[in-house]
């Protein structure tokens, strides 16, 4: 053992400062292990931004820094305002800091909040056009299509839920250019978990909302999201995503993140059934 730890030198001299070394080395484990406890900003570094992800319950808000420009992406469930904003809070991130909200589409666990940070923070609001009906609704969809055991809780719970109403600053019915906010992006429309769903497609990333998600358990390893009416143009959303240039990161509404080969043989494995 002397010999495996410290013999591999025939130099005497150099083992004390091997022994130094592997003292000092096992010593900064746990140091490194209570700093990253501590640490308050956990975001994922990008070429051009950061992205900061938030858990929310059992959904995930997003917010991406670029520069000084901020933008949020989704707001979390209804009547949980207070619990998000000490999390943003938490993270190092001042509400009032952040310009946009950003709803990949209107569901009650996505749209939550939305009302809230509008009054309180002034963030102006993005949705999709098809939304208008599930806005005025206040979260409710009249068209989920629950797939097993899974869905039909999750439908008979979560999505029943209602958010305060709020008024969507600017819909988007085409492709959006988010240099018009000053940030470097676009959005871009995709219809099918629900009519007016969109995703953010920002430099190797993309914030898909409910087009795919990641496992309950395994979460990053992708699947269908729980309310899929049609799986042949959901299969076709999800392949014409991992399609656009430089995309590397998925940032789902539920589970993840994903990364662009895992989806691809989600893609494959889906098409071969
Ligand atoms: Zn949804």
């Amino acid at each position: 053992m002397y010999q495996i730890l410290y013999g591999m030198s025939k130099n005497k001299a150099k083992y004390p400062i091997r022994l130094t070394a592997l003292i000092l080395a096992l010593g900064t484990i746990p140091l490194v292990l209570l700093s990253s406890f501590g640490t308050k900003k956990r975001y994922v570094h990008h070429k051009d931004f950061n992205v900061t992800h938030i858990k929310q319950g059992f959904a995930n808000v997003y917010v991406a820094q670029q520069g000084d420009k901020i933008v949020m992406i989704d707001s979390g469930n209804p009547e949980k305002s207070h619990d998000l904003e000490s999390r943003l809070l938490n993270m190092g991130i001042n509400p009032k800091s952040i310009e946009y909200l950003i709803l990949t589409h209107a569901h009650p666990d996505h749209a939550g909040n939305a009302r809230y940070f509008q009054e309180k923070y002034g963030m102006q609001i993005l949705s999709g056009i098809g939304e208008k009906e599930i806005i005025a609704n206040q979260g409710e969809d009249g068209n989920l299509c629950p797939i097993g055991f899974m869905g039909t809780m999750v439908g008979k719970t979560i999505a029943k839920e209602r958010y305060a109403p709020f008024e969507t600053d600017i819909y988007i019915k085409d492709e959006f250019d988010l240099k018009t906010l000053g940030f470097d992006g676009i959005i871009v429309p995709f219809p099918g978990h629900t009519p007016g769903s969109l995703i953010v497609y920002l430099g190797d990333a993309v914030f898909v909302g409910d087009i795919i998600r990641g496992k309950t358990l395994n979460k990053k390893k992708p699947t269908r999201h729980l309310f899929v009416c049609d799986f042949d143009q959901n299969l076709a959303n999800i392949e014409a995503i991992s399609k656009l240039k430089g995309v590397k990161h998925w940032y789902p509404g539920h589970g993840g993140p994903l990364v662009q080969e895992d989806v691809k043989q989600f893609i494959n494995k889906e098409k071969s059934k």
